[in-house]
């Protein structure tokens, strides 16, 4: 981009987080007079997502000055087919202050397998016209049925252009798995290491983390990929605070429960999830409840979907040689039942597989947040295990691998990001034994655009002391797609020429497919 580009986005940036600002200053009180919006207030884009074989949720935020007042009415119409068909459902949903005026509208009573157009109106404005799409039938058969999926994650601002959503906005994506780090908590890098300087502070408070959504929500990249199909959303760390375990800070942040609450009420408002998300509610959000964001989904009979949150519930982390000191105050010592979906999401894991497995689901996609795989084969559990990964939680992960193997989905594939590299492996039941059973199939990332500092001859040796590690690749920002059919899964990994370019071009690093009943991933190019 040229200065004079960068000028202007940042001129336009610094207005928007204004109208941001002034939108949650809002004085409560009554909603009875028409809105009054100088500009579009959709200036955050819309998208769909939680979808189901009958609806899906549309999400809008307003922004701007007409935002104030308890509630704003704000009109919504799905059409049938790409959007120029008839509607086939419409309504008056009420954007609530409370919520930072986002507005979540549950559709249903829509035909199964099928695309939708759909868009907002309020104060005299219409957001851009949009598409979502239901989940096929839930009986609808494997043979000839066919799926693709991208699998993305970990976009932080500054770091790149969002030119990876230019290209899978090409790639005729059926749904986006966003598999966490939608945002980054800290401020921005400086203008020498940064791609894109941002000019928002550390955050604090829930109108922090509103303000950090309306940041990466501006960007036109993003919002086009939310507007063209339906998203599936988890969370990582960064959502809230960097290497968090359930409600511990690794960093020592003082009051970090009100600060998680405001992160999970922040997720809330920006993501198109149902209102059940919510346990008792916003008051409920609001004292700490949990946000239930763990859900599976079926895609006929041809998959079913199992997305997972490994932030919540997890355990603390354990105490490697040398903790820092924020750090020592939380790390224990290896306890055995040391978890990181926490002990009700596990158990209903196992039973959402054993249904899996009855039902006759071909592929069963496990979309977690983070490397299931060692990354310290040759070390052994227990040693040199990074503190906020898998490897450090070895015992959940074995009884994670164990209920793989006596629940028997078919086809496990295992999803996940959060560590800035493409990483393809085996996934053994023993992961620290290759000759034990090979009963999965490992992609895990890259990133959308953050940073990894590791250099690729670093990576080529972390290959070679983990036997399983089929690719490493730490040099490549990017995305994955999956294409499911009855027959193969089909894995490309997208990568960008150059990050820093939003014209930047793309290229296949490397494709992958399973066969049907045969676990591990075969190198196709
Ligand atoms: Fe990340
Ligand atoms: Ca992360």
């Amino acid at each position: 981009m040229t200065q004079a580009g960068f000028d202007s986005q940042r001129r336009r940036l610094i207005k928007l987080l204004g109208a941001a600002a002034a939108t949650i200053g809002g004085v409560a009180g009554h909603a009875e007079a028409a809105p009054a919006f100088a500009a579009s207030p959709f200036q955050l884009g819309v998208a769909s997502g939680s979808p189901a074989a009958d609806g899906f949720v549309l999400w809008t935020r307003l922004i701007g000055d007409g935002a104030s007042g308890a509630s704003v009415p704000v009109q919504w119409e799905v059409r049938d087919g790409g959007g120029a068909g008839a509607v086939v459902a419409s309504g008056t949903a009420n954007a609530l202050a409370a919520l930072g005026y986002a507005v979540h509208v549950e559709v249903n009573g829509l035909a199964a397998g099928r695309q939708y157009g759909y868009r907002f109106k309020a104060g005299g404005f219409e957001s851009a016209p949009a598409l979502a799409r239901t989940l096929p039938d839930a009986q609808q058969a494997v043979a000839g049925a066919r799926l693709r999926l991208a699998y993305a994650s970990c976009q932080r601002w500054e770091d790149g252009q969002y030119a990876a959503y230019r290209h899978m906005l090409a790639e005729k994506i059926d749904f986006v798995v966003f598999v966490g780090d939608y945002i980054y908590e800290g401020k921005s890098r400086d203008a020498g290491e940064a791609v894109r300087v941002h000019p928002l502070k550390r955050i604090r408070d829930l109108d922090d983390y509103r303000r950090r959504y309306a940041l990466y929500k501006s960007d036109p990249a993003l919002q086009a990929m939310h507007a063209a199909c339906p998203w599936l959303v988890t969370w990582d760390d960064h959502e809230v605070e960097n290497n968090y375990s359930g409600a511990l800070s690794t960093r020592g942040t003082a009051n970090f429960e009100r600060l998680r609450m405001a992160a999970y009420q922040a997720f809330y408002e920006h993501m198109p999830l149902r209102a059940s998300t919510m346990i008792d509610g916003l008051r409920g959000l609001q004292r700490g409840a949990e946000l239930r964001i763990y859900q599976h989904y079926d895609f006929g009979k041809l998959a079913r979907l199992y997305l997972l949150d490994d932030r919540q519930y997890r355990a603390r982390p354990p105490c490697g040689d040398k903790p820092k000191e924020a750090l020592a105050a939380v790390c224990g010592g290896a306890e055995p039942d040391r978890s990181m979906f926490g002990a009700a999401q596990e158990a209903w894991l196992a039973d959402a597989m054993g249904e899996g497995a009855a039902r006759g689901a071909r592929w069963n996609l496990l979309v977690q947040q983070t490397r299931l795989t060692p990354a310290n084969y040759r070390y052994g559990p227990g040693v040199k295990a990074a503190d906020d990964h898998w490897d450090a939680y070895p015992q959940a992960r074995r009884r994670l691998l164990d209920a793989i193997r006596s629940k028997r989905p078919a086809n496990p594939l295992i999803l996940g990001g959060d560590v800035h590299l493409n990483w393809v492996a085996n996934v053994h039941l023993d992961p620290y034994d290759v000759r034990s059973p090979l009963i999965a199939s490992e992609f895990c990332g890259t990133s959308i655009t953050s940073r990894n500092e590791g250099s690729q001859k670093k990576a080529e040796k972390h290959q070679d002391d983990n036997p399983h590690c089929l690719l490493v690749n730490k040099a490549k920002r990017g995305y994955g797609v999956l294409e499911l059919s009855a027959e193969q899964a089909v894995v490309r990994l997208r990568v960008l020429d150059d990050v820093a370019r939003l014209d930047s071009g793309i290229a296949t690093l490397a494709s992958f497919k399973v066969l049907n009943g045969q676990p591990g991933p075969k190198q196709l190019s």
